[in-house]
């Protein structure tokens, strides 16, 4: 690959909205290239991967459908104190990391924007390269910061994270980011790309507010599409947005295999709030988004022959009202897995980049039309609505520069 800037690639296209001339080159140029660049080192073997990003609990039913191609693992860690899992405690061949979740329990700030063990004498107590160093001897593919969570506008934690991250010099380590949303959205979307691009190392990153964080604001995602074509970066912890950027230069992603994995929220979590509807949370494949068991089963009320139904490996064919009881869960995620694990496969074959955007906005507008036709089918009168980023995925151009 030749990087832009030569005569060959340099056209005089003019640049797209708030766009500089030398990014639109870098994209034009990235849209050409069969996939993204690898990191350097040991995180290069998680390139061009869409990897299962689960609890402990949920991995004996990721299992049963994660192969060893164009995918892998990544683990939730213990509790802070916690004993590390080994990798070898996973009956898994393919590449295998652990997050620690350290933002799960610590609030990053510029004096301690890393969660280290204390359990040393003063003076002993590990570092951050010791800890980083204990998940590769414990057999992960690669190491994962214990970073923070990074509050609302806090660019100068994510400075000292990103500083201190950078003067290890590393290659076998991921610098997770556990950002809150509003430091992708436009105040502060310029400092937080630039802060990222300076650390040096490839970045995993966790959005985080209470709900969704990619309905905080329609700059959301164009901003990070540009964050993928122009920093080292694996979105984690996280629902489709995981493909849509490795659909725009991301060189990896892990999508969470339950609704409160798929984003992260700000320290202290609250426990679990009673929930009366035990079903699972199932994806309806034609709809590209995830529903209550239940609430499939009353959309399709007593005519069960109305329902989705799924060809993947594990449901062959049977109707999705079937995910009604919690102890479904782990077929609920298997079903879920073996989907969006087909999906990242189609995408990762596509010839270029943008080849690879094109053809995910087609699956995101054959989504939405089907929101239309599914309440046809079981006869709703009012329309079902459409989730917002699946709707700004479809509408959005395919690439940044069109
Ligand atoms: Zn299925």
């Amino acid at each position: 690959m030749t990087e832009p800037g030569n005569k060959a690639t340099a056209r005089a296209t003019p640049p797209r909205g708030d766009l500089t001339v030398e990014t639109t080159q870098q994209l034009l140029w990235l849209g050409r290239q069969p996939r993204p660049m690898a990191p350097r080192g040991a995180v290069g073997a998680l390139s061009d991967r869409v990897l299962v990003y689960a609890r402990r609990s949920h991995v004996p039913a990721v299992l049963r459908v994660l192969g060893t191609d164009g995918t892998g693992l990544m683990v939730i860690g213990p509790r802070p104190g916690q004993p590390m899992p080994k990798a070898t405690d996973f009956d898994y061949e393919g590449p295998i990391a652990l997050d620690p979740d350290a933002y799960g329990y610590h609030m990053a700030t510029p004096d301690k924007p890393f969660l280290l063990p204390e359990d040393g004498f003063a003076g002993t107590n590990p570092t951050l390269g010791d800890v980083l160093d204990a998940q590769l001897r414990a057999g992960y593919t690669v190491a994962c910061t214990p970073t923070g969570y990074i509050g609302a506008g806090d660019t100068a934690s994510l400075c000292a994270a990103a500083q201190q991250v950078k003067a290890l010099n590393r290659t076998d380590t991921l610098f997770v980011a556990a950002l809150d949303v509003s430091l992708v959205d436009r105040a502060f979307f310029s400092q937080t790309r630039a802060i990222l691009q300076d650390a040096g190392c490839p970045i995993a990153l966790v959005l985080g507010k209470q709900g969704d964080p990619l309905t905080h604001s329609t700059r959301i995602i164009p901003n990070l599409r540009l964050l993928a074509a122009t920093v080292p970066l694996m979105p984690i912890c996280t629902d489709f947005n995981a493909l849509d950027l490795v659909a725009h230069g991301a060189f990896a992603a892990a999508i969470g295999t339950g609704g409160s994995i798929r984003h992260a929220v700000p320290p202290p979590r609250k426990p679990m709030a009673f929930v009366r509807d035990k079903s699972p949370s199932v994806l309806v494949p034609e709809l590209m988004c995830w529903w209550k068991g239940a609430k499939i089963s009353m959309l399709c009320g007593a005519a069960p022959s109305r329902s989705p139904r799924c060809s993947c490996a594990i449901c062959e064919n049977q109707p999705l009202t079937r995910f009604k009881y919690e102890e479904d869960q782990p077929e609920a995620i298997a079903h879920a897995a073996a989907t969006w694990l087909d999906i990242a496969a189609g995408l990762l074959d596509q010839p270029t980049l943008r080849d690879r955007a094109e053809y995910w906005r087609n699956i995101c507008k054959g989504a939405v039309d089907e929101h239309e036709m599914l309440a046809k089918r079981v006869r709703r009168i009012d329309p079902l609505p459409v989730q917002k980023p699946l709707k700004q995925w479809a509408d959005l151009p395919a690439w940044l520069t069109d």
